[in-house]
Order: structure tokens, then sequence, then C-alpha cells
């Protein structure tokens, strides 16, 4: 399985020829006459959400790493192989944020495909955690060049953009765990 469109085969680099299996169009690798999958990634993130305030935040943290440097997104990431969704959403929040919750603490918000950038397709688990559960105080850390909390007034109020998604998601989780 490869995250990108294939052009060369994994497993012998031979160039692979178009086919079509299950009514999609698959790549194939004539050498090892088997088709190479191409498969979204599994990510997971979470919106610790802080509604000890009147107008729920959402700590969120600004992309520093290419693709769409600049946007805003939900805590998140690549799950490992072998670990368990909410336990990859809080790896990654710490990893980001420094803000540190339990994996048993999280409910799910959503899970959904989101758009593919430069052919890579990823499929994320989306988690909400109240932060009066969580720990620690925001700083951007890795992959991140801000970690804060906003309210969707806010934000609105800001010239900041958010990923594709991930807008959806902040607004949904600022309504959640009423
Ligand atoms: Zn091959």
């Amino acid at each position: 399985m490869v995250s990108r469109p294939p052009t060369f085969c994994p497993d012998c680099g031979t160039r692979l020829e178009r086919t079509s299996a299950d009514d999609r169009e698959r790549k194939r690798c004539p050498a090892c006459e088997a088709i190479v999958w191409h498969n979204p990634v599994p990510c997971a993130g979470v919106a610790v959400v802080d509604r000890s305030r009147p107008d729920p935040a959402v700590l969120c943290v600004e992309r520093g790493v290419p693709p769409g440097v600049g946007e805003w997104t939900i805590p998140g990431g690549h799950m490992e192989t072998g670990e368990e969704p909410p336990a990859a959403a809080a790896r990654e929040l710490e990893e980001e944020t420094g803000v540190a919750v339990d994996p048993a603490d999280l409910e799910i918000l959503s899970a959904s495909a989101m758009p593919p950038r430069t052919g890579k397709h990823v499929v994320t688990v989306h988690y909400v955690a109240d932060r009066a559960d969580a720990t620690g105080e925001p700083v951007a850390g890795s992959d991140a060049t801000d970690a804060r909390f906003w309210t969707p007034a806010a934000f609105d109020a800001s010239s900041e953009t958010f990923r594709p998604v991930h807008e959806e998601r902040f607004r949904e989780a600022a309504q959640s765990l009423e």
C-alpha cells in the first residue's frame, strides 16, 4: 500500500500499468503480477475545548510545514502502525501543543475523508476533549508555529484561515460537550 498514486512498483521498481478492478482504476505491476493498492492514510486528531468561559474556545495549531503552511488546524497527524486511534490523537496533541490528555477521556467528534493534497488522501478520526481533563499550557511544538485557543467569534474577526474540513470540526467542537 502506498499513500500517493504510484508510478513504480514498491517491491521491484518496475513501471506500473493501468488496470481496473472493483470498477476503479488500479495500478498493477506486470513483473510481480499484483495490484499496488492506493489507500487513504489513517490520521487522528483531538479538539480540546475550554468551556470555562462564556464562549467555548478550541485549541488549534498553525501549520509550520507543507502542505498548507500558515493554515490553522485541529492538532493531529498520522497513526503509527499498531497504535490505537485515541492514543495517536493524544500523542499528536502533546507533540504539537504540549497539552496532554488521557486517551480514555476522548470522545469521537467525527470521522471523515479529507480533501486530498498532492494526491495524498487521508481519513481523520477527530476526537474532542474537555480542557478540564487536559494538563499543560499550549506551546507550539513539532510541525506547528503557533498553538492557541480560538473562539469561533475571535477567529471570524481575524484574517487567519483554516485548512479545509478542519474549520467544520473546529465549529462542531466549540458546540460539543454541552
Ligand atoms: Zn513489482
